[in-house]
């Protein structure tokens, strides 16, 4: 070898190096399909001397076609609706093939499109931008094992017989390592989807399983207490007699909360949930939920304190009572008789914020993190019936209308729980009283 080949031929060793390189980083980030393509694909026809455009296409099985993944030196929006059949033009040659291809000339390049569908041809023109066939081109099948994940085309639009055969095998070097990841880029896609399903089945196991043993306590209850009232041979005074119908009906209205957070639960799995938008007076929502909160249970004092400039907030005042009946209920769930709650509002410029403060038995710092998780539940001496799925519920609706939700505790000294709703919409639309 002479010294002038000796340098070309170290550099063309180098460039190789550096285009696997370039290559392997970018398999490396194992990004998802549509993020590592077009950075592929342009690292390819940017270290590549013999090549000044190229696609990237994927195999779709719902159409039964390739379809371009990432284009470079092509207008790759207008390539979306392009699909290859196997056999169709110079990339469905190499993919219904399996086999690597040269074409060195025009005449090459024109002969092998010659069959390339109207639809294609037309996409292609303005893709192209008028430019009519490539002057020469290379396409590499994406084989890993044994799945067919597509072809890669590397081509120049400037010049015939840009690529060596020698090109070819590097070429499908690259090709194949491209192949092997895309394939476990779209496995992992699958496995993420699947994992997904088998998580939500079982969730759906722990609900049921979880709700279950919580409605046990509470029917015990109404069972035990219903029993004693309809046996003959013992009369209990009416006191008596009134004292147990009321704790049946307690036990009921938990049986009743127990079975709508289930229900409101699977509501918002399945992507039901809707907001109904409408100005609302948060002061009024609160005083209702409070009402029913102390029908139910008058052990506890309960206060609101919202600001003079409180303004309407545009929501979804259902849903909101919902969430101010789930912390009060909490509230006087996890704290003793006699203790005192205040629900306060406060306006603020981009939002208001609302909280509701107990003096009960708080929540210790580990436990705060976790709250607003599905079934998480603080494990107390104490069992209190309840599903766990409260709060992530509250979470939800807050969430959907743009706010935030938590909570500041310290155990043994009560708990605060916050919710923000943003204030502009309402503003805007000019529907302050
Ligand atoms: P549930 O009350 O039905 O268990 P939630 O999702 O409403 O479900 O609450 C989750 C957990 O958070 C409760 O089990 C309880 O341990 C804790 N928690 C909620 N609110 C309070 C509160 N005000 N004070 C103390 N602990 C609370």
């Amino acid at each position: 070898m002479g010294k002038k080949e000796a340098v070309s031929a170290q550099t063309s060793q180098d460039k190789r190096l550096s285009t696997m390189f370039g290559v392997a980083r970018i398999l490396a980030t194992q990004e998802s399909l549509g993020i590592m393509a077009p950075r592929l694909l342009a690292s390819l026809v940017d270290t590549l001397d013999a090549a000044d455009a190229g696609l990237l296409l994927l195999y779709d099985a719902a159409r039964g076609g390739l379809r371009v993944a990432a284009g470079s030196g092509y207008a790759v929006e207008s390539l979306k609706d392009l699909c290859f059949l196997p056999g169709e033009s110079i990339s469905g040659k190499a993919f219904q093939t399996g086999a690597a291809h040269l074409y060195r000339t025009p005449a090459e390049t024109a002969a092998a499109m010659r069959d390339v569908s109207a639809a294609n041809r037309d996409i292609l023109r303005a893709a192209t931008l008028g430019v009519a066939e490539p002057l020469s081109a290379i396409a590499i099948p994406l084989i890993a094992g044994e799945t067919k994940v597509g072809v890669l085309m590397l081509e120049n639009l400037r010049q015939p017989a840009s690529f060596a055969p020698a090109d070819l095998e590097f070429i499908q070097a690259v090709g194949d390592l491209i192949a092997l990841s895309l394939n476990s880029a779209r496995l992992r896609q699958d496995l993420t989807e699947t994992q997904a399903i088998s998580e939500a089945n079982r969730l759906k196991a722990d609900v049921i399983s979880i709700l279950a043993h919580e409605m046990r306590t509470p029917l015990t209850s109404i069972k035990g207490y219903s029993t004693a009232l309809l046996m003959d041979e013992i009369a209990f005074n009416p006191e008596t007699q009134r004292e147990f119908l009321q704790i049946i009906d307690e036990e009921c209205d938990v049986l009743q909360d127990l079975i709508r957070d289930l229900l409101e639960s699977s509501v918002i799995d399945a992507g039901l949930l809707k907001l109904e938008l409408q100005p609302v007076k948060l002061e009024r929502l609160t005083a209702e939920a409070m009402e029913d909160v102390a029908r139910r249970s008058r052990q506890h004092r309960l206060l609101a304190d919202f600001s003079p400039d409180f303004p309407l907030v545009e929501a979804d005042p259902e849903r909101i009572t919902q969430v101010l009946r789930n912390l009060l209920d909490n509230a006087v769930k996890y704290s003793p008789a006699g203790g005192l709650i205040v629900v306060r509002g406060q306006a603020q410029a981009g939002e208001v914020i609302v909280s509701v403060a107990d003096q009960g038995v708080g929540i210790a710092p580990d436990d705060l993190n976790r709250l607003f998780e599905r079934f998480f539940r603080v494990q107390s001496g104490q069992h209190i019936v309840g599903s766990g799925l409260g709060l992530p519920i509250a979470r939800t609706i807050i969430e959907s209308h743009g706010g935030r939700i938590w909570a500041e505790s310290q155990l043994g000294h009560g708990s605060t729980f916050y919710f923000t709703l943003p204030r502009r919409r309402v503003e805007q639309g000019g529907e302050e009283p």
